[in-house]
């Protein structure tokens, strides 16, 4: 997986093209993740004592991650607040980070 919870992603192709949005929740084994305020469906809910009236509830539904990139957060790069492709980086403390491929901004999720 290429994204992270709380990672800001900007999706690629689909009827949200171009939205970003941040990850709320990664599902690895399908490959997909839950991002903010993208993909709602309508979703039928019977009433319960949250929702008394039930009835149908936007909500967001998972979606493919290979749609979706992790925005380059350094406004001097080309491609700031845009999806980029990313690269793994090797730190001086030995630790791996995300980079983005344009201009080796480290990608770090700050929770
Ligand atoms: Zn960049």
């Amino acid at each position: 997986m290429h994204v992270r919870i709380n990672d800001i992603v900007e999706v690629m192709s689909g009827d949200d093209a171009g939205k970003t949005g941040k990850i709320l929740k990664v599902i690895p084994k399908k490959q997909k993740a839950v991002v903010e305020g993208i993909n709602y469906i309508l979703k039928h809910v019977k009433p319960s004592q949250k929702n008394p009236q039930g009835g149908r509830v936007q909500k967001e539904a998972p979606m493919v991650v290979s749609n979706v990139l992790v925005v380059c957060p350094n406004k001097s790069c080309t491609k700031y607040n845009r999806g980029v492709r990313t690269r793994m980086k090797l730190l001086d403390n030995g630790n791996r980070v995300r980079a983005c491929v344009k201009c080796g901004h480290e990608i770090i999720v700050t929770v």
